[in-house]
């Protein structure tokens, strides 16, 4: 672990709440603005809190921030479930200019060096992260970035992603709804790069486990495979 990665553990932010957007099933995008320019890396996250709300269970929620660091505003995406938690509920009827604090940005889930080839593998929400990823490294023509995004019923950030992949030949996206299509996706990805690509691995923690014994048993080296688990899922 790098120092670097920890730099905005101890920064507290106070953002402006600017929208909520219900987008499919239970998803949904929330948008805030920092009062002034913050430095943080893709793929990093943030502890958010709700100030001057009260609400009952734990005060705070870890995101990954969506949005890459050259967007002027911040995105985060989040799924309710069936039984919306306090948070989330409270979060959801924030008014514009309202304020939303973010420890953070930190994270270690940022993007390793600049000549590696980039497999990303996300796991339903577990997207938010690699967006910021994606949108960092659109216009890098001179290795292969590849996403495979599984997810039941809907594949969040898909439509925006296509003209990425469209104005970029390096970019392929492969989009997959069971385990079984993940697994074949991910053994022709790993059999072409095998341990000279740094893997990219976000969401929930059960997840994660199964993604990497599948990269294990393709014998790609633990030193290259990045994990953003998504504890709390
Ligand atoms: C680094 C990181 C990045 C994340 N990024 C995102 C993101 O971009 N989008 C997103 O939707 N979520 C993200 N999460 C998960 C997020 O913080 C919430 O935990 C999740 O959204 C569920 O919140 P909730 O309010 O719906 O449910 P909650 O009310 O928090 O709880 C749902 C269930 O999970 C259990 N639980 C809660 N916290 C934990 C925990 N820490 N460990 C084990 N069990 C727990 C609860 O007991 C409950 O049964 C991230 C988490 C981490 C650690």
């Amino acid at each position: 672990m790098k120092i670097r990665y920890f730099k905005g553990l101890f920064k507290t932010h106070s953002m402006r709440f600017i929208s909520m957007e219900k987008v499919s099933g239970d998803y949904i995008l929330v948008k805030m603005q920092a009062p002034y320019p913050i430095e943080w890396e893709a793929g990093q996250h943030g502890a958010f809190t709700l100030p001057g709300k009260k609400f009952k269970g734990r005060p705070y929620r870890a995101f990954s921030l969506a949005s890459s660091p050259g967007e002027e505003t911040l995105l985060i995406a989040t799924r309710t479930g069936s039984t919306v938690s306090a948070f989330k509920q409270t979060m959801m009827k924030m008014q514009q200019g309202e304020t939303i604090k973010m420890r953070g940005p930190f994270g270690w889930f940022v993007v390793q060096d600049d000549t590696s080839p980039i497999v990303m593998l996300a796991q339903g929400v577990g997207i938010t992260p690699i967006r910021s990823l994606l949108y960092t490294l659109k216009d890098e023509t001179s290795r292969p970035i590849h996403l495979i995004h599984s997810a039941k019923d809907f594949h969040l950030f898909s439509d925006e992603f296509k003209q990425l992949e469209q104005k970029n030949p390096e970019i392929k996206l492969t989009y997959v709804s069971d385990r079984e299509e993940f697994k074949e996706a991910l053994t022709a990805v790993a059999s072409t790069y095998g341990s000279s690509a740094y893997y990219y691995v976000a969401g929930s923690f059960e997840a994660i486990r199964s993604i990497r014994s599948l990269l294990k048993g393709l014998k790609v080296k633990g030193k290259r495979i990045i994990y953003d688990p998504f504890f709390g899922y």
